[in-house]
């Protein structure tokens, strides 16, 4: 071994799911909402100006950022954005994750946890959930350096009541506690107003599902300005223009477009409910969603080879080889039409 090769960074990174090319293909595999982005941002696309690509963006990406501001009602210096909620909460793992006591989060939730900490050589305990994939708040009473869990939970799609996640902040009021949304616009009660009551609470939302953007890579937290500065100061430690021109504008486009966000949050929701009864009636059984997915498990066929089969006529689900995950399917609710195809092919495939 070569003496540089010991002094290599090595970690084991998060593995996204793919994302297969081609026309007739059917994607629920990776939480993308199937519908297109508002039309102000196709208008505002059409009208950008080329030119002003030989500039740098704005650093503070102010415009979207007063847009999400005016939205959530929030004060300009409570916000921080970033590209894509990865972005955010990498970033957050840097600033406020720095004690010597392990940060907390959940053993079954989003797997780029487990990555960050690894590479920013933050120790962590991932409390267990229980056998209805339920987290138990009294896991989270311990001595920790930072706590962050996602709600609704990823993969499980499970939403803990507001008052068990104000719970775990008011039990940790020490320790800087992230709830990551990036599923809360389908049902859930987001966590945002808390943030004047709670001065240890870090909100991460992403356009990424519910806005129809996740090509444009926007993430953004809310909270206390001190914590909102911290962030700052270390983005602007490490790279001043993360957020490029097209996604700031773009962005603030979306957020202005409230009806339209609306409008197909209650599609997806509308179509996940119907697929709830589709695949209980096909034998599947799964902890109620109140995300954009179904983490569901067959009574008879193994997960395995249901994604198999699907994955051979061009439908994508979520399958994850793990222990603990491995008899179950990720499912992204799509169009009718696409969840059609797939119930189509599951009564065929299933009563073979
Ligand atoms: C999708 C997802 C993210 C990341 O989304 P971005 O595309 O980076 O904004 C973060 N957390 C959870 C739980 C997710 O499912």
């Amino acid at each position: 071994m070569r003496a540089w090769q010991a002094n290599i960074r090595t970690v084991t990174p998060y593995v996204p799911g793919e994302q297969p090319k081609g026309e007739h293909l059917v994607k629920l595999n990776t939480n993308e909402n199937p519908y297109p982005p508002s039309p102000f941002v196709k208008n505002a696309m059409d009208e950008m100006d080329y030119d002003k690509f030989r500039k740098y963006p704005d650093p503070a990406s102010a415009v979207l950022t007063k847009a999400l501001c005016e939205y959530y009602r929030m004060e300009e210096d409570e916000i921080f954005v970033g590209v894509g909620s990865d972005d955010v909460i990498a970033m957050s793992f840097l600033t406020f994750f720095n004690s010597q006591k392990p940060v907390l989060f959940p053993e079954v939730s989003y797997s780029f946890y487990k990555v960050w900490a690894e590479l920013f050589r933050i120790p962590y305990e991932t409390p267990a959930l229980d056998e209805n994939f339920l987290i138990h708040t009294e896991d989270y009473y311990r001595e920790n350096g930072g706590i962050i869990f996602p709600n609704p939970n990823a993969p499980t799609g499970v939403f803990m009541p507001l008052s068990e996640v104000e719970d775990i902040i008011a039990h940790n009021q020490d320790s800087v506690v992230i709830v990551d949304e990036a599923y809360i616009d389908f049902g859930g009660e987001s966590a945002a107003g808390l943030i004047k009551k709670y001065e240890n609470l870090l909100v991460v939302q992403t356009f990424s599902k519910s806005r129809s953007m996740a090509g444009m890579r926007i993430g953004y937290a809310m909270g206390n300005k001190d914590l909102i500065r911290a962030l700052n100061d270390v983005k602007y430690s490490y790279n001043s223009y993360t957020m490029n021109m097209p996604s700031q504008i773009l962005g603030a486009e979306a957020v202005k477009d409230d009806s339209y966000f609306k409008e197909t949050i209650e599609k997806i929701i509308t179509t996940r409910e119907k697929a709830k009864k589709r695949l209980s009636e096909l034998g599947f059984t799964f902890p109620d969603s109140m995300a954009n997915f179904i983490f569901a498990s067959h009574r008879e066929k193994k997960a395995e080879d249901i994604y198999l089969a699907l994955r051979e006529k061009q439908i994508f689900v979520r399958y994850f080889k793990q222990p603990g995950l491995d008899n179950h399917l990720r499912i992204t609710i799509g169009t009718d039409e696409e969840m059609e195809k797939l119930y189509d092919f599951l009564e065929k495939f299933l009563s073979s």
